[in-house]
């Protein structure tokens, strides 16, 4: 099986904007694009994307999970990265021709079709270091995926880092390229001395997020999660998760977490905690690693709860259960 996100349908959905204007979106090979070299995306990184999914059910229909969700971030990325603006009809057109042409590849479950929209400023401006760009593209790239748990269902380990932080505080809610390249440094060196998958940052010891996915702690019939700010990403998983989770009758805490807390409730032994978004959905976490000292969580292996709550939510996704909150859109 390719690694996620490795394989591409040959063409993608794309418009452009240019004096002041949106191009009618058309569907275009997915290959190449065509870039100067002095695009502002390149240089002042104007940049953005999004991570949604599509599903096939067993009645042969296609599924959008949330869509409107992610289009809203998308226009909140872009607002925020002073790129230009979009309607929503705009991206959800783009993104339901594009999946309607290649319907018949989107892969039955687990598997499912990986949608990634990307918004980036292409202006040829390198002294636009302070000024947005005034042209940009949008285009919806197409990669079926298969089961993220191919490899067995085996816990990860995360190491608690106190001092860095993963972006500048006011880029936390933004899905911008930037913030992964200035975090990867501090997740390669905790691969390298500690063997950790992920690195989960708590600037001053609050508990925030990793690199790529939303942190919750699960103790007992409670899920304590950072209530939402400006300094970390809105995950929509994060939000299904909380919603499915409240329907079952849990009590959800949206506020502040510490290091210290983490620690102490990460020792009970009905203790979970795992790691939420689009990709995996839910992946149980293990082992934390905090000043040199490793602490498991609970028995340190795939909590039930965690598990359940990701069977409610695949099997929402699937068409396997009801969709009370209307989270489906068919095509
Ligand atoms: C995409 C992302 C998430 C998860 O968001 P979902 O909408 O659940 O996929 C969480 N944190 C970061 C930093 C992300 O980039």
């Amino acid at each position: 099986m390719a690694a996620f996100g490795t394989v591409f349908m040959p063409q993608m959905t794309m418009a452009t904007f240019e004096n002041s204007d949106w191009s009618k979106p058309e569907l275009v090979s997915s290959d190449a694009i065509q870039l100067h070299p002095g695009a502002h995306v390149l240089h002042y990184a104007s940049t953005c994307f999004e991570g949604l999914k599509a599903f096939r059910h067993e009645d042969g229909s296609i599924n959008l999970f949330r869509m409107n969700r992610n289009i809203e971030r998308m226009q909140q990325s872009s607002r925020l990265l002073s790129l230009p603006a979009f309607d929503a009809g705009l991206l959800q057109k783009m993104i339901t021709d594009v999946v309607k042409h290649f319907s018949d590849e989107v892969p039955k479950p687990p598997g499912s079709m990986y949608i990634r929209p990307t918004h980036i400023g292409t202006e040829a401006a390198i002294g636009k270091a302070a000024s947005p760009t005034s042209s940009s593209m949008l285009y919806v790239l197409l990669s079926p995926v298969g089961d993220y748990f191919s490899g067995g269902d085996k816990t990860l380990r995360l190491l608690l880092e106190e001092d860095g932080s993963r972006c500048a505080a006011h880029m936390g809610m933004v899905k911008s390229g930037g913030n992964y390249a200035s975090a990867l440094q501090p997740i390669l060196q905790a691969r390298e001395s500690v063997n950790a998958d992920q690195v989960l940052f708590c600037p001053n010891g609050d508990v925030q997020e990793t690199g790529a996915a939303n942190f919750l702690l699960i103790d007992g019939n409670e899920i304590i999660t950072k209530a939402l700010d400006s300094s970390f990403l809105h995950g929509v998983t994060r939000d299904s998760i909380l919603t499915i989770a409240r329907d079952m009758g849990m009590t959800v805490s949206e506020r502040q977490l510490s290091v210290d807390e983490l620690l102490e409730r990460a020792s009970k032994p009905d203790c979970e905690a795992a790691l939420s978004g689009t990709a995996a959905v839910l992946a149980p976490v293990g082992t934390l690693i905090h000043n040199g000292k490793e602490f498991s969580v609970g028995s340190g292996k795939s909590g039930a709860t965690t598990l359940k709550l990701r069977k409610a939510l695949n099997d929402i996704q699937w068409g396997k259960a009801e969709d009370k909150h209307s989270w489906l859109t068919k095509i």
